[in-house]
């Protein structure tokens, strides 16, 4: 069957969206590489991804550098490298005990980064937006006059429908069906949109590009804070369910007879590894956060014995809870972020015992369990990446109507 002109034009207009999609996605995730890299690892040809660089650096999202020479005969070929000192996204987070804000350029470089501590307890949407707008505005004040962020995220503690922007439910800070996305798009004053998104989601999205899971495509990412949160990503894709609330991992019933949680049920994973169980078993106030881990921490080095058995007891249950995880989602990785990534050292031999005891023998064989790499900045990296998302997906979005495709159209 012939194709129509129209036809054949839309054809060859989605092949060069993909194909620049394809180049960007390397550039961002792997940094700077030559020409020849690049045919090599997007199977285009050489002449394609020279008019497709073409294009990129006329659109000045690229520009081609040359390489520096490492003694070897020759001369070595130009690095293509994204521009990522001038295209840059804002990132937001908003933690139980912190806000942060940071400048992220393409290519994954923080150009600036802030972190507050701010005391727990419920606030109103209105002070923590008001709050993150100064925070932002001074991060941006240290970067070029007129900067243009291509888009802004938030990483959150709670469940969010990310259509929306809005936050269904986030029990530490106090919020329910809470419009965060629209009041930040407000505060902030940018003519880009705000996209907002679950903590564990983004810590699992960072983990798994510039972290502990990366070159894993199945990856279960579990961040423990007072709350316990998880974010799954299968075969490279996140999964969220039908209103992108799953991942839950904290509230699945593991103790009938357990504590009362504050999601409303009892006995949930989080009652028994979360930072409250920890602090309870080691004698101290179960309010008394970071502080008080840092001190159950300390103890537990100077072999003090009710810490080693409080952190032993949060391994056991960390471990009878992922081996369920491992069997449903057979993941490579499981990174361990927050307070799990501090505890890890003490944990890692009941984690691991316990996944030897509760787990199939089949997913427990392929699946490691590592602490973070990114720690406490994972959702904040994360927000980043979900913000820079859009021109990954879409660089000629960003480039205008021109490219050679387009001219020998109208040719
Ligand atoms: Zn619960």
């Amino acid at each position: 069957m012939a194709l129509g002109r129209d036809e054949l034009g839309q054809r060859s207009e989605t092949v060069r969206r993909a194909n620049l999609s394809a180049i960007v996605r390397e550039l961002h995730l792997r940094g700077p590489l030559s020409r020849s890299e690049l045919v090599a690892r997007t199977g285009l040809t050489r002449s394609a991804i020279r008019a497709l660089i073409g294009e990129l650096v006329a659109g000045e999202l690229v520009v081609e550098e040359p390489a520096i020479r490492l003694g070897t005969p020759g001369r070595p070929s130009p690095l293509v490298r994204l521009i990522g000192e001038r295209i840059v996204v804002l990132a937001l987070e908003i933690a139980v005990d912190s806000l942060a804000v940071a400048i992220v350029g393409a290519g994954g470089v923080v150009h600036e980064h802030e972190r507050v501590d701010r005391p727990r307890g419920h606030f109103s949407l209105d002070d923590v937006v008001a709050d993150l707008a100064v925070l932002a505005k001074a991060v941006r004040t240290r970067r070029p006059a007129g900067e243009q962020p291509l888009r802004v995220a938030v990483a959150v503690a709670g469940i969010v429908n990310r259509a929306d922007g809005i936050v269904r439910f986030a029990p530490n800070l106090g919020w329910v069906d809470t419009p965060l996305g629209l009041r930040l798009a407000e505060v902030l004053e940018l003519p880009v949109p705000v996209d907002v998104a679950n903590e564990s989601d983004l810590g699992a999205l960072a983990e798994l590009r510039r972290g502990a899971a990366r070159g894993a495509d199945d990856v279960l990412y579990v961040h423990g804070e007072v709350g316990v949160g998880g974010g799954i990503i299968i075969d490279g894709r996140p999964l969220g369910g039908i209103g992108g609330y799953g991942g839950e991992i904290g509230h699945m019933p593991v103790n009938p007879d357990g504590r009362p949680c504050r999601c409303g049920s009892v006995g949930c994973w989080e009652t028994e590894v979360g930072e409250g169980a920890l602090l309870a078993r080691a004698g101290w106030p179960l309010d008394g956060g970071r502080t008080a881990v840092d001190a159950v921490l300390a103890e537990a080095r100077a072999g003090r014995p009710r810490a080693v058995a409080a952190i032993a007891e949060t391994g056991r249950w960390l471990g009878i809870g992922l081996a369920g995880l491992v069997n449903v989602l057979n993941p490579r990785r499981v990174v361990l972020g927050g307070l799990f990534s501090r505890i890890h050292p003490g944990v890692a031999g009941a984690v691991e015992a316990g996944l030897d005891r509760f787990a199939l023998v089949a997913p427990r064989q392929l699946v490691s369990v590592v602490p973070s790499l990114l720690g406490v900045d994972a959702p904040l990296l994360g927000a980043a990446e979900l913000a820079f998302e859009p021109l990954l997906a879409d660089p000629a979005a960003w480039l205008g109507p021109r490219g050679a495709l387009v001219e020998l159209e109208s040719a």
